[in-house]
């Protein structure tokens, strides 16, 4: 497979195809206006390209791709561009072509009765859960990233988010999609079908191939009946021991509401936030361990919050928590959110800091921030570990900040001894070394290690199916 750097720049001949294709106005040639496609929110990733072409149509996309495939030109699609493992940011040869989805921004139809959306690939995820709402539904997947992150973006990653203990994945939602492949083409059918069981499932093929098969123009999202009532509680933890029991524990009383979020986070992580975030500690006496929950329901108002007090009260007398405050009104349940979903944010502010995504069966929980802890102090002595997520789907962001006295570069120039023992220790105990953002640029080393020589020959050979030439997102992904 050919190497980002073994592709050629387009020629001033298919510059102008794809100018003819997209429109003058379309593709970006200036330095200074392609910046923003070229790096990512954290800087960790900076590369440059021949030009950003931004297409209005599915038939563009596909049109661009043929173009591509017939001159070997490196294609590098982009949607939101919040990607956390470098899939979406060119490398820093020069030569290969961003396509931004941006234009494909509409919502196509709502589909009240099947509770399904049909949508181009470059709505907003914000938007796109806004739209839902005004029709009486829920969107299925939110992250923190929301109001920049594309579905399409999210189906090419399979996000996950803050609510898959309630909806599951984004692949979990998706009815159908379309793509466009290299030859040109367009495949995919965009029915809104719960049920069509017709041969393979080229769907799913896209939905986590990271921009590496084809481009995804449009999809058919689930929809679900929107919950009427909510009720959120950070609750203190004196280990994470107690936060997974606390998880089967409100599962197997809970009366009239459902457990749509379970959120993990470790009592540095809300200093930072304090510190940083204009944030304020969400229990009078500080614990070790938080737990933030929500509980939703439809029908009567009020029946979340019976749920929680009930449950939080019986948690509270079996020891499992420590304390607990309920948000009594939309401004605490926003600045309770705000808390959680500032958290990488708040990282920031503290010098490096070494990310990793890692999950595990939820019961290895309390093994996984225990040996992972151990394992990082012995390569970084002083370290700062932030262990937090998604617990309820056995997922951490094992996220580690520097020593104090460490200087930045030093620290960051240990992320592989870092994330290596992180990763190690979630393999070890049956869990994955990218649990939602994705293998990318960032941890493509891993692929040979983590799956059989079978299994990446068969991933290689579908990619060769559909781009044979292989100049789809070069350099990510497959090894
Ligand atoms: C603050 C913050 C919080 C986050 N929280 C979460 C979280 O909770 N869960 C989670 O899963 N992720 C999270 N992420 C990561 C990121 O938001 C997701 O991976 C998201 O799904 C990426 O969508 P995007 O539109 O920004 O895609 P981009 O970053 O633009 O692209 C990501 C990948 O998808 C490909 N791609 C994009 N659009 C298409 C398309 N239409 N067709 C084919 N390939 C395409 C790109 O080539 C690249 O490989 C977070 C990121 C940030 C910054």
């Amino acid at each position: 497979m050919k190497q980002p750097h073994e592709f050629a720049p387009p020629s001033a001949e298919v510059m102008e195809r794809f100018s003819a294709i997209v429109g003058e106005k379309h593709i970006i040639i200036d330095e200074e206006a392609m910046r923003p496609f070229l790096r990512e929110w954290r800087d960790k990733y900076v590369g440059r390209a021949a030009c950003v072409l931004l297409p209005g149509s599915e038939e563009e996309v596909a049109a661009i791709l043929k173009v591509a495939n017939e001159h070997e030109v490196a294609i590098v699609p982009q949607g939101g561009n919040t990607g956390l493992v470098g899939a979406q940011i060119p490398f820093e040869g020069g030569n290969e072509v961003v396509v931004s989805l941006k234009r494909l921004n509409r919502i196509i139809d709502i589909d009240e009765v099947g509770a399904t959306m049909t949508l181009q690939a470059g709505v907003i995820l914000a938007d796109a859960q806004e739209a839902a709402r005004k029709a009486g539904f829920a969107f299925p997947v939110d992250l923190a990233a929301a109001g920049s992150c594309m579905v399409g973006g999210n189906l090419a990653t399979n996000a996950g988010g803050l609510n898959v203990i309630a909806y599951g994945t984004t692949r979990e939602n998706c009815l159908a999609l379309r793509a466009a492949i290299p030859s040109g083409a367009l495949i995919g059918r965009l029915t809104a079908l719960r049920k069509d069981n017709t041969g393979y499932d080229l769907r799913d093929l896209f939905i986590g191939a990271e921009g590496t098969l084809g481009i995804i123009t449009s999809a058919v999202m689930k929809l679900h009946p929107a919950f009427t009532d909510t009720a959120l509680a950070w609750v203190g933890a004196e280990n994470p021991e107690n936060a997974v029991r606390l998880i089967t524990f409100m599962r197997s009383r809970l009366e009239r509401s459902t457990l749509t979020a379970m959120e993990l986070v470790c009592r540095l992580g809300i200093q930072f936030a304090i510190r940083h975030m204009d944030g304020r500690d969400p229990l009078t006496t500080p614990a070790p361990w938080y737990v933030l929950i929500e509980l939703s329901a439809r029908g009567e108002a009020g029946s979340a919050m019976y749920d929680m007090e009930e449950i939080l009260g019986a948690a509270f007398e079996e020891g499992l928590i420590t304390d607990a405050a309920l948000a009594q009104n939309a401004t605490q349940r926003e600045a309770f959110w705000r808390l959680r979903e500032g958290m990488s944010e708040a990282q920031k502010y503290e010098g490096g800091s070494i990310k990793s995504d890692i999950s595990v069966p939820v019961a290895k929980i309390p093994e996984m921030i225990e040996s992972g802890i151990s394992e990082v102090l012995k390569i970084v002595p002083g370290a700062r570990p932030v262990p937090f997520g998604h617990i309820g789907d056995g997922n951490l962001h094992f996220n580690v900040s520097q020593p104090e006295d460490w200087k930045k570069e030093d620290f960051l120039a240990r992320w592989e001894d870092v994330t290596t023992a992180i990763n190690e220790v979630a393999l070890s105990l049956g869990g994955s070394i990218s649990a939602e953002h994705g293998i990318g640029r960032m941890k493509r080393h891993w692929m040979e290690r983590i799956h059989s020589p079978q299994e990446i020959e068969a991933m290689r050979a579908i990619k060769a199916h559909f781009d044979p030439k292989g100049i789809m997102n070069p350099g990510k992904l497959l090894p």
